[in-house]
């Protein structure tokens, strides 16, 4: 470990000296950090070493030092291998920013046309590879059976093959999780993540998605409160399962009356909630619903339990000492008390990255459509 160690401090300390400066100066202060911990973990277990020798320490003792220095070593070798990769330049003839569902269809489409291996990357923000994102609002939340991964992996919404992990290495495409892209330069064709890898491509497929909107948004008073949730991505959906059992049997207010508002309002109540449902429409889904549909639904989730109040809107959450949402204020002067709020007030495309270096329109990007 101790040679693989000084391997990494040699390549490390090169790459900071470098010219032109490489991506990783710009970490250049927590690097010498990372590398003056390095001098003195060797120095450390060559004093152990000594006293070991010497006879001066317990055999115990020896282990217990010895077993404590593994461990930072350890440590310190996964952040030196980090930063080594900071300055290494990947490159692929086809990059996906973003592993959602856009992402997983073009994947097995790619394929279908002839993809060679090592021709693709797929980088996400997300730790998994793509999955069916409708689910989170559904089976994802059933007190029973509920889906969980590897079980809806992209292409099982459409009745295709379930791409499982294995499926991308084995055709050479490289899933590069955890990883979000902070800059994303179109004229150089370079992606940057934020810990500083760079990407370089031929062509870029933007499948980012969308961001969700958040009550901060608008200013609502409290809205930073805990156990307020918003439903995007899977972490999202493991947080709100974890709520649903630390909250069992709770109150919980819906805000919003979309698709996501009256999913997991139902869901929530499979969950046997007290559930109410807040919009300030005058009836549920009105871009989808003529007032008839919706009247049917209103009436169908009446007849399960469910309250629902329409033609106002949440200005406040108020939390108890913990910090915990206990109260939503509505702008009607009503106040719902509340275990658990599940914000689904809709979303944003994700352009920040390309601001500027692309044409926009409602907000999204401009696409050709005649391509
Ligand atoms: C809870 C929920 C339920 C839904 N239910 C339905 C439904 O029933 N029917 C329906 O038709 N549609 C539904 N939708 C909408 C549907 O999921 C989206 O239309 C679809 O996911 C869009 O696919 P996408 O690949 O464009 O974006 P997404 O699937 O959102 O994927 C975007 C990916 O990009 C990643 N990403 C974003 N920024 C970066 C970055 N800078 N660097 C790296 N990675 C990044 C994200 O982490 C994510 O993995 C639902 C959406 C949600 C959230």
């Amino acid at each position: 470990m101790l040679e693989e160690l000084d391997s990494q401090t040699e390549d490390i300390g090169k790459k900071l000296e470098a010219e032109p400066p490489l991506p990783i100066r710009r970490h250049e202060d927590e690097v010498y950090e990372w590398l003056e911990n390095v001098e003195r973990i060797k120095i450390r277990i060559q004093t152990i070493e000594q006293l070991g020798e010497r006879k001066y320490l317990s055999r115990a003792h020896l282990v217990k030092l010895v077993d404590e220095k593994i461990g930072e070593v350890k440590e310190l070798l996964q952040k030196g291998s980090l930063y080594s990769e900071i300055s290494m330049k990947k490159q692929f003839k086809y990059v996906i920013i973003g592993g959602g569902v856009a992402a997983g269809y073009a994947a097995r489409e790619f394929v279908k046309q002839g993809l060679k291996s090592g021709e693709l990357a797929i980088i996400s923000k997300e730790a998994v590879a793509p999955y069916e994102r409708p689910t989170l609002s559904k089976a994802y939340l059933f007190p029973e059976g509920a889906a969980r991964l590897p079980g809806f992996h992209v292409c099982v919404g459409s009745g295709g093959e379930r791409l499982l992990p294995e499926w991308y290495v084995k055709k050479g495409i490289e899933l590069i999780l955890s990883t979000e892209i902070a800059e994303a330069d179109l004229h150089s064709k370079t992606l940057t993540s934020s810990t500083g890898r760079t990407f370089e491509f031929q062509t870029l497929i933007i499948a980012t998605g969308s961001r969700v909107i958040r009550l901060t948004d608008f200013g609502v008073q409290g809205a930073d409160a805990k156990n307020i949730f918003y439903l995007r991505e899977i972490s999202d959906a493991d947080e709100l399962v974890e709520a649903i059992r630390a909250k069992k049997k709770g109150k919980v207010v819906i805000v919003g009356g979309g698709y996501i508002g009256l999913e997991v309002g139902a869901a929530m109540r499979i969950n046997q909630f007290d559930v109410t449902m807040v919009y300030p429409e005058p009836w549920c889904m009105p871009r989808l619903f003529t007032k008839e549909i919706a009247a049917f639904y209103e009436a169908y989730y009446a007849n399960k339990g469910i309250k629902i109040i329409k033609g106002t809107v949440a200005v406040a959450l108020d939390a108890d000492t913990n910090g915990e949402v206990k109260a939503v204020k509505l702008k009607d002067g009503r106040v719902l008390q509340a275990d658990i709020v599940v914000v689904g007030v809709g979303a944003k495309p994700l352009t920040e990255l390309f601001k500027g270096q692309v044409d926009e329109e409602k907000g999204g990007i401009r696409t050709d459509w005649n391509a």
